[in-house]
Parts: C-alpha cells; structure tokens; sequence
C-alpha cells in the first residue's frame, strides 16, 4: 500500500490517498479547499495513473469535508462515513460561520455508511473500521493491519485516527455532540489496544505510534 499524504484548506487537514500496485485507491477525507488544492489532487490521482474507488470521511466536521463534493463530481465516487455523524452535513453553513471557514462548494449527502467492524477493501489495502465517538457522534479510525510494504524494513499497521487522537493529544470534545468521556474511553479500549508499532496517521499533524501515545492514558 502506497500512502500519500496532503495538507489542506486553513485548517491543516491530512488529507491521505492509498493505492495498491494496480492503481485502486481509497481517498481518506480529500478536504481540498480551493482550486489550488483541487488541482493538486486531481494531478496527483491522474499522474499517478490511479482509480477512486472509495473515498472515506473519518468525521464530517466541515474542515474534513471541503473536498467531498469536488471528488464526487470529478471521480464520480460518494463519500462514506458513520451515520451518526451525518447531522453535520446540515450544519455546514453553523460551522463555516463558527471557525471563520469560507466555504463554496457544500458536501453533498453520503454514498454510504460505515459502522464499527465494517472492512473497506480493495485488492492489496484492507481497512478495518474502528469507531469511537466523543469528539464528534460518528467518529471513524481506519486500521490496516498489514500495510503490504514489503520493501520497507518495518511493516507496520497504519492507523488513520481522525480527530479522535493526534501525536501528544486527542481531540476535542466540546463541539456538536461531542462527549469527553466516551472518547477518552474509546481510545483506551479500541485505539491503544493496538500493536505498540502500529503508526498513527491522525487528521491534523504529524505522525505517531500506539506506544508512544499510550503513555498520555
Ligand atoms: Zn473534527
Ligand atoms: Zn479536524
């Protein structure tokens, strides 16, 4: 599995694009902005020859979001994300207003919805679907056991967290049905249960390890 990774819109959104040999791949909260940014990924996805096949939100907080309606319109691909989570989407005007976001171009309704235990697999990249709620109602981490990396000394698991945990902290708990305590209990019993050397892909920052954020809980 080959893992890109994009910084986007004003609030730092790792945006992450994962292919396979074959050029599948699955888009994980493509939260492009403006057209510089939607430019970029839609170069980066042609160049590199790739097919959306799945496109993942880990929440539906606007900033996770921005890029939703671009991929649907561009790759022909809806988004996907936990049904609890899909309030949101009517609230994003509240939410652009709130954080001074502008926005042009609202997410349109999901594709789907995803729900604890769920697999999202495309040959070579299976994800499973992890969720803990407190930081928003319907909040998704992707885990992939086996990242199929072969040529790197290390194949560790790969864990998309969302919001729901950074490098040094977690995330917040005092927006829209946010709930500190589910979400400090999710991450003990769901998150840091994993493999010490699973890395930590998270929606804003840099990366991290199971291990290394255990030692905060
Ligand atoms: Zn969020
Ligand atoms: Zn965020």
């Amino acid at each position: 599995m080959k893992v890109k990774q994009f910084v986007f819109n004003p609030f730092g959104v790792n945006a992450y694009v994962l292919s396979n040999d074959t050029g599948d791949s699955i888009l994980i909260d493509p939260s492009a902005s403006n057209e510089r940014e939607r430019s970029v990924l839609a170069a980066y996805i042609k160049d590199a020859g790739l097919k959306v096949c799945r496109v993942l939100n880990t929440h539906l907080h606007l900033d996770h979001v921005l890029g939703n309606a671009f991929v649907e319109r561009t790759f022909g691909v809806k988004a996907e994300a936990h049904e609890a989570d899909t309030f949101l989407l009517d609230l994003q005007t509240e939410q652009g207003n709130m954080f001074g976001l502008p926005f042009d171009d609202p997410a349109p309704a999901l594709g789907g919805c995803l729900v604890d235990g769920d697999i999202v697999e495309v040959p070579g990249i299976k994800l499973r679907v992890i969720h803990v709620p407190g930081h928003s109602p319907g909040g998704l981490a992707f885990y992939c056991e086996n990242t199929g990396d072969k040529s790197s000394e290390e194949d560790a698991p790969a864990l998309f967290s969302g919001d729901i945990l950074f490098a040094g902290s977690m995330g917040r708990s005092d927006l829209f049905g946010g709930d500190g305590r589910a979400l400090v209990s999710g991450i003990k019993s769901k998150i840091l249960t994993l493999p010490g050397n699973t890395v930590v892909l998270p929606g804003h920052g840099p990366f991290t390890t199971v291990a290394d954020e255990k030692m905060w809980f």
